[in-house]
C-alpha cells in the first residue's frame, strides 16, 4: 500500500431475510465503517421484497450501502464474507434459499471483473429490481459498465413487488 492508493467507490448489496432480517442488514451496514482502508458513504433506504425462485420463505430486507476504499475488490470481498460470517451465514446456504446475510460487491469503480470467485458488475444489478432500485436511490447517475447509467435500467416487471420500508 502506498500513500498514492487511490480511493475508489464500491457499491455492496445486502439482503437478509432470517433472524430479524432489517435489523442484520443495518447491522451488516454497520460493520462495514470497521473495514480497514474503506469508508461508508452512504446507505439507502431499507427495502422488503417476497422471495424469488419458488421456494417457500420469509421475505427479504435489501440495502445498497457506497464506500471509498483503498482495497483491492477481492480483499474487499473477503471483508465482507467475514461480515457474513460473523452473522452466522453458513456459505453453502443454497442459491435463492433463506439466508442471515448476504453481501454483494455489486460496482467497482468502472471495473469489470470476471474471475471463478468474483464477477464485477454483479449481475443482479440488471436482472434484480431488489439490487436496482436501492442503488437507483443512493447512485442515479452511477455508470454500470455494460449497463450505462443506473436509472436507465429498466426495472423487471415479472418480479414480486418490492416496497421501501424505513
Ligand atoms: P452468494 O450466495 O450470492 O453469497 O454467492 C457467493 C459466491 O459468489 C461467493 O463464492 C463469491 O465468491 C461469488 N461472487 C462472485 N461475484 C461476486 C460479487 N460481485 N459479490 C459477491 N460474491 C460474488
Amino acid at each position: 500500500m502506498t500513500a498514492r492508493t487511490r480511493w475508489r467507490p464500491a457499491y455492496i448489496g445486502v439482503g437478509s431475510n432470517l433472524q430479524s432480517p432489517a435489523r442484520q442488514v443495518e447491522s451488516a451496514i454497520g460493520r462495514l465503517t470497521e473495514i480497514r482502508q474503506t469508508r461508508l458513504v452512504r446507505a439507502s433506504s431499507l427495502y422488503r421484497s417476497a422471495p424469488f425462485g419458488g421456494i417457500e420463505q420469509p421475505d427479504f430486507v435489501n440495502a445498497v450501502a457506497a464506500v471509498l476504499t483503498r482495497l483491492e475488490p477481492d480483499a474487499l470481498l473477503t471483508h465482507l464474507h467475514a461480515i457474513e460470517a460473523a452473522s452466522g451465514r453458513e456459505r453453502d446456504d443454497a442459491r435463492w434459499g433463506p439466508r442471515v446475510l448476504d453481501l454483494d460487491l455489486l460496482a467497482y469503480s468502472d471495473r469489470e471483473i470476471a474471475t471463478p470467485g468474483l464477477t464485477v458488475p454483479h449481475p443482479g444489478i440488471g436482472e434484480r429490481n431488489f439490487v436496482l432500485l436501492p442503488l437507483g436511490e443512493i447512485a442515479p447517475d452511477l455508470v454500470i459498465p455494460g449497463l450505462g447509467r443506473v436509472a436507465g435500467i429498466p426495472v423487471n416487471m415479472d418480479e414480486p413487488s418490492i416496497s421501501r420500508i424505513a
